[in-house]
């Protein structure tokens, strides 16, 4: 190490003043500080996930943290590198929770795999942004034909398109936006007006969306986001494996039209959060098609299918309207990864501004690929190269063995479960998710449960060894596992599961849980 590094004497304050700020820009006179300080970097991750005590979490609380980052004083540098990534140690990368652990099992976090990380790297090296052509140039190129593939997989035609965003949330955002849009559009075109600004506002409180009860609450913040009211989301309820109820929803589709409600859009799930529980897309797609309605498939967990074994699973899905993928939840991709496609790729004109100093007008005659134009967004980061690295290096098909090794893992865990008395197990998993919970006894009342369930959950957490989620189902506490790492073995789930039931019983005979030990600094 050669830069940066002052003599010992030295304090942070004449250090800071007597190297010259422009040694930090990533440039050609800093070539050798750029390779060593990454280096550097990376060193420190590959120590946590070597050192011998690595677990997915420390078990760390905010109260313990929260002082020793709130004493920083960040007006202050301090003399090099080095010494930053020491502190770095103690205030986060000790103590972080680390989703490749294979006992990290609590929510949609994947490993992510070498080649994406690479184009994490370079990607944010380079630093393009995919909002222009002149911002970007081969970026641009690279992201429309990662989309082209991933419609391509759903099995969408030629003219459909997308576009990458920041997560599902964004993702879906964008979806509803466009359907919102173009209701608004044909609401005005048959009611004569023509045009969709004469009655936006009398519109919006009219306008409906449907979506079951286990579907993802970026749906409902999504609405409120785009002006409509508290109740425009109008919930389905679901049937015992968790998917959406198709005469359910026939009939409220049936009900908004005749009370002269416009149903904007309804939203399937393939792969609910907490059960990976696909609706029947092919049956929506069916009604959606009858009442002429947008469907938005939201894949954000499920998408994973598209490069598996099991994609018929997901059969259905080439007759949305549009679609959401996270490649950072079943892609095994560093987030942020995520896209929104759609089957009509001029939907996204509903995203098109034009600024004189960007994107101007001139540029759509002359055919400049600004991705802008299709974005909520305007400074984007090319994380489409992530994927692409991982496509190039790894292929498609070894990202689907990934995912199909947690479904059968997850198989093999609901077999596991489901003969074992201790627990009681809420679904099959369609996807790795799968909810259950501990019930230490037949007479266990159901309260009672909730807080051995809870104890267990938070002190397998604070004792470091794993980490499993939470949710409640019909008012009850239960545990989840969601499985994404093809390295968690069934061992490590039936280890885990006798922690659970060792945590609980301690909660039932009172018995005070060991108080974690904190590595030293
Ligand atoms: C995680 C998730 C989302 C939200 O995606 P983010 O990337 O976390 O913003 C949306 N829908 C479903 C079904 C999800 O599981």
């Amino acid at each position: 190490m050669s830069f940066l590094v002052p003599p010992a004497e030295q304090t942070a304050a004449t250090s800071a003043q007597s190297v010259d700020p422009k040694s930090y820009l990533l440039d050609e006179h800093n070539t050798e500080q750029y390779r060593d300080s990454v280096t550097e970097g990376v060193q420190r991750v590959i120590g946590e996930l070597l050192d011998p005590g690595h677990q997915p979490t420390t078990g760390v609380t905010p109260d313990q943290l929260g002082p020793v980052i709130g004493g920083i004083d960040l007006d202050e540098p301090l003399p090099d590198t080095k010494s930053a990534l020491d502190e770095l140690e103690r205030v986060y990368l000790r103590d972080a929770v680390y989703f490749q652990h294979p006992r990290y099992l609590a929510h949609l976090n994947c490993p992510i795999v070498i080649p994406a990380l690479l184009g994490e790297a370079i990607g944010s090296a380079i630093n393009s942004s995919l909002d222009t052509w002149d911002q970007s140039a081969g970026g641009t190129l690279i992201e429309r034909r990662l989309i082209d593939w991933t419609t391509a997989r759903i099995g969408f035609g030629p003219t459909a398109d997308g576009i990458f965003t920041s997560g599902g949330t964004q993702s879906n955002l964008q979806g509803l936006f466009v359907a919102r849009e173009q209701a608004l559009q044909r609401h005005a075109a048959e009611n004569g007006t023509g045009d969709p600004e004469t009655d936006r506002v009398e519109q919006l409180s009219r306008l409906r969306v449907l979506t079951s009860a286990d579907s993802h609450f970026s749906v409902v913040k999504a609405a409120k986001l785009l002006g409509m009211g508290a109740d425009s989301v109008l919930t389905v309820p679901t049937d015992e494996h968790r998917r959406m109820r198709t005469d359910e929803l026939h009939e409220r589709l049936r009900s908004c039209h005749e009370a002269g409600l416009t149903t904007m859009a309804v939203v399937a799930t393939a792969g609910t959060t907490d059960f990976g529980s696909i609706d029947p897309l092919s049956e929506i797609a069916a009604l959606c098609e009858r009442f002429e309605v947008w469907l938005h498939v939201d894949a954000a967990y499920g998408c994973g299918l598209l490069v598996s074994r099991e994609s018929a699973r997901l059969d259905g899905i080439e007759r949305a309207d549009s679609v959401i993928v996270d490649y950072h939840k079943s892609f095994f991709q560093p987030v942020s990864s995520s896209a929104v496609l759609v089957r009509d790729g001029s939907v996204l004109r509903h995203a098109t501004y034009h600024a004189d100093y960007l994107n101007p007008e001139r540029h759509v005659a002359e055919r400049v690929p600004n991705q802008v134009d299709k974005s909520i967004q305007t400074t984007r980061r090319f994380d489409a190269l992530k994927l692409w690295l991982t496509l190039r290096i790894m292929g498609p098909d070894a990202l689907g063995r990934l995912f199909d090794d947690v479904l059968d893992l997850a198989e093999r865990t609901w077999e596991m479960l489901r003969a074992d008395p201790r627990f009681e197990v809420v679904n099959r998993p369609e996807l790795s998710a799968l909810v259950f919970r501990y019930v230490p006894a037949a007479d266990v009342d159901g309260q009672l449960c909730d807080r051995v369930n809870l104890h267990a959950r938070d002190a397998l957490y604070r004792s470091g060894a794993a980490m499993v989620a939470e949710t409640v189902v019909d008012g009850n506490t239960y545990l989840k596992f969601t499985l994404l790492n093809p390295r968690t073995t069934l061992r490590d789930i039936a280890e885990v599961c006798e922690l659970i039931v060792e945590h609980g019983n301690r909660y039932l005979t009172g018995t005070p849980e060991a108080e974690p030990e904190r590595r030293a600094s």
